[in-house]
């Protein structure tokens, strides 16, 4: 081993290609740093001009009549699903999307069951939905997964005809337009978005968002996301809490928002690269057009260990999204016991996600390719 002192620069290691680089995310922004220092000298750090532009510029974005800026993802599926159902109800969602749903739902008091998924997308179909209602359930959670908009026309309407609500967790889809070429979000009765810095549209924290076109909805979930004030100090709703998007994190999305459009391009163009170049056993789940915003780049394999192995030696980060179904999740699981979700349980260990955001260059994404042709 040649000593730091004696070692020739162009032999250093080679960097891993990570599966995010946050730094990377804001390294070209302008004006950011100005407009973190404008709000801490303004001295106004909460639901001050910052949050009502933010909320005006994404209402605009995902043509919503009504945003509410909350603390993240979670809290905004929460907040949907407690003003939506009230003190109890049974939340249908798949179990695939990382827990968050059924975090947000035993929040909200509620009970959740599970649909299973495509085997092609990997996402919850009207079909699938169809085949798990019970009459218990009383809102159904579309999760637009991996960045793909889900059939949510198709969903609403089976829904609607029985008298169902529909929440959409758009936290991986901002951006995606429907086969109709309704964005995301603004088809269900209520939409919940995050801003966690990994996301296609992240923050410099955490933050959320709701969306919905119903008067009566969007100042439900305000009065909740407000300890239940009706007013100031006078509580008049049970169940409120404190949710809120912080100044810094609103001036900051709001500045990231333009760029939005291109970025997802981007990550479009990246997977696209990644499908073409994966070998025959390990194939990369298409992210093509509007309809779909390539948060992660998934692949199935025929021997996940082996690949992520083969990966690893390469320099190659990966990670799963996710590994454990929500029905088997330990917390969960005791509820669960009869759950069968078979599709959802043969993806889960076939999985693997590869390094995706916009600012990879062209020798990681070389090198990603590589290591999808070679396996
Ligand atoms: C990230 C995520 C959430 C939760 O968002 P947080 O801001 O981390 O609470 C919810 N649903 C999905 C599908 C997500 O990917």
């Amino acid at each position: 081993m040649p000593t730091s002192a004696t070692r020739d620069t162009s032999l250093k290691p080679v960097q891993r290609v990570p599966m995010n680089d946050l730094k990377r995310s804001v390294a070209e922004l302008k004006g950011l740093d100005e407009a973190i220092v404008g709000v801490l000298k303004s001295g106004w750090w909460l639901q001050g001009p910052e949050t009502k532009s933010w909320e005006q510029a994404l209402a605009a974005y995902v043509d919503a009549k009504h945003v509410v800026a909350v603390a993240s993802g979670t809290d905004a599926l929460a907040l949907a699903l407690r003003a939506l159902s009230g003190p109890s109800g049974t939340v249908l969602t798949a179990a695939n999307c990382g827990g968050y749903t059924t975090t947000a739902a035993r929040q909200a008091g509620l009970a959740v069951r599970y649909c299973d998924v495509d085997e092609a997308t990997h996402l919850m179909t009207a079909e699938t939905v169809a085949a798990a209602l019970t009459p218990d359930v009383t809102v159904v959670v579309v999760t637009h997964l991996y960045g793909r908009a889900a059939e949510i026309d198709e969903i609403f309407a089976l829904c609607s005809a029985r008298g169902i609500m529909v929440v959409e967790d758009c936290a991986q889809a901002i951006g995606a337009r429907t086969t109709h070429g309704r964005s995301v979000g603004s088809v269900g009765h209520m939409g919940a978005f995050s801003f966690y810095p990994t996301k296609n549209l992240g923050a410099i924290g955490d933050a959320g968002a709701i969306v919905t076109a119903s008067d009566d909805l969007a100042s439900a979930v305000r009065r909740l996301a407000q300890y239940g004030w009706s007013s100031k100090y006078e509580i008049a709703t049970v169940g409120g809490q404190n949710s809120r998007t912080d100044e810094v994190q609103a001036a900051v999305l709001r500045r990231k928002l333009p760029h939005l459009d291109s970025a997802n391009e981007r990550r479009r163009a990246i997977v696209a690269r990644y499908v073409a170049a994966a070998s025959p056993r390990i194939s990369v789940l298409p992210a093509e057009g509007q309809g779909h915003v390539a948060h992660l780049a998934v692949a199935v394999a025929d021997d996940r260990n082996a690949f992520t192995e083969h990966a690893q030696a390469l320099g190659i980060d990966t990670g799963v999204h996710y590994p454990i179904p929500d029905h088997q999740q330990a917390a969960f699981r005791d509820q669960n016991a009869d759950v069968r979700l078979p599709v959802t349980e043969a993806l889960a260990s076939s999985i693997v996600s590869l390094p995706l955001f916009p600012e990879l260059t062209e020798d990681e994404i070389r090198r990603v390719e590589r290591a999808l042709s070679s396996f």
